[in-house]
């Protein structure tokens, strides 16, 4: 037997010990994602470990995702299957740089980006995801929102609504470093594809696109598009899962350095070991936890209510 068969015959084993699910994000390497029983983003990931009969979340992705598996899931074990995988997005904002931004906007309502820790969370009158955001904002009765941590999410949402959007200065290291320049080749390269981008990017790039996108939104958009090929400006994880779901369809990336690189710390190896070694568990203090998921819970009831009108 290979190694590899080896290391994914022992994973299968301590499945079944630990009573474990395996998560993992759409951003990990092919070989993890293929390996979990779920991929997706963040939430989605977080929201189905709340559907399944486990015991131990084992959670291929970074930090802030592990925990939000935690917040919504407090009976359950979560074990974060490399455990320096943090995102640097999320670590650009403190909860003490929230209070002091919030003494200095007393009036604006809180919305925070669901990449971000739970002590933030807990601080925010409400989360959102790159796919609910401007209906999360609409949803708040304050004029003006102080939105953390990603300004070039703040920014796309400060285009589709009337709200006052104060942005907090983070950023996604990987989805900013894409610039309008390398859009532009791309376009040239492959002149009959459409672009689709992360509202991660920057607003310039944004403009070049076809469509912004989350990443589970990316996947629904090219599967349903007439069109046969696209340009893909997010992390190149996605790429794999755009592939698998449709074999006859081309993807490109904008450039090659859209790479996470907390994101690919996770390999086969670490979730094995994870497992075993029963080790990088991922807790949040009970008090922080009940503020954090009100913030969630809030966005959830947002997010159905959106369903709910699509499907009238
Ligand atoms: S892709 Fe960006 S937002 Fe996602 S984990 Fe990496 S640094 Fe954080």
């Amino acid at each position: 037997m290979s190694n590899l068969n080896q290391l994914k015959e022992k994973i299968a084993e301590l499945k079944e010990e630990l009573r474990a699910v395996i998560v993992a994000h759409n951003y990990q390497r092919p070989e993890v994602q293929d390996i979990a029983d779920f991929v997706g983003d963040s939430l989605e990931l977080s929201r189905k470990c709340t559907e399944v009969d486990a015991e131990t979340i084992a959670f291929c992705g970074v930090h802030f995702m592990a925990e939000t598996a935690a917040i919504l899931n407090p009976n359950r074990t979560v074990l974060l299957a490399e455990g320096s995988a943090g995102c640097p997005m999320a670590d650009m904002i403190t909860v003490d740089e929230l209070r002091e931004w919030k003494r200095r906007y007393p009036r604006a309502a809180v919305v925070c980006y669901v990449n971000s820790t739970a002590e933030v969370k807990a601080e925010s009158d409400i989360c959102c995801t790159s796919a609910n955001g401007v209906e999360v904002v609409e949803s708040v009765p304050n004029d003006d929102i102080l939105f953390v941590p990603d300004q070039n999410l703040g920014h796309y949402i400060s285009t589709q609504t009337k709200k006052n959007i104060i942005l907090y200065p983070g950023f996604c290291i990987v989805h900013h470093r894409i610039k309008p320049e390398q859009v532009k080749l791309a376009k040239k390269l492959h002149p009959d594809a459409q672009v689709i981008v992360h509202p991660e990017c920057r607003p310039e790039v944004i403009d070049l696109a076809d469509a912004a996108l989350s990443t589970s939104q990316m996947i629904r958009y090219a599967k349903e598009s007439s069109h046969q090929s696209f340009i893909i400006g997010t992390e190149e994880g996605l790429l794999h899962r755009l592939r698998q779901e449709n074999p006859g369809k081309s993807f490109y990336l904008v450039t090659d350095s859209q790479i996470c690189i907390n994101m690919k710390k996770t390999t086969l190896e670490t979730l094995a070991q994870t497992m075993e070694l029963r080790q990088n568990m991922v807790t949040v203090p009970e008090a922080i936890r009940i503020k954090a998921k009100q913030a969630v819970d809030r966005m959830l009831a947002i997010s159905y209510q959106v369903k709910a009108k699509e499907l009238d």
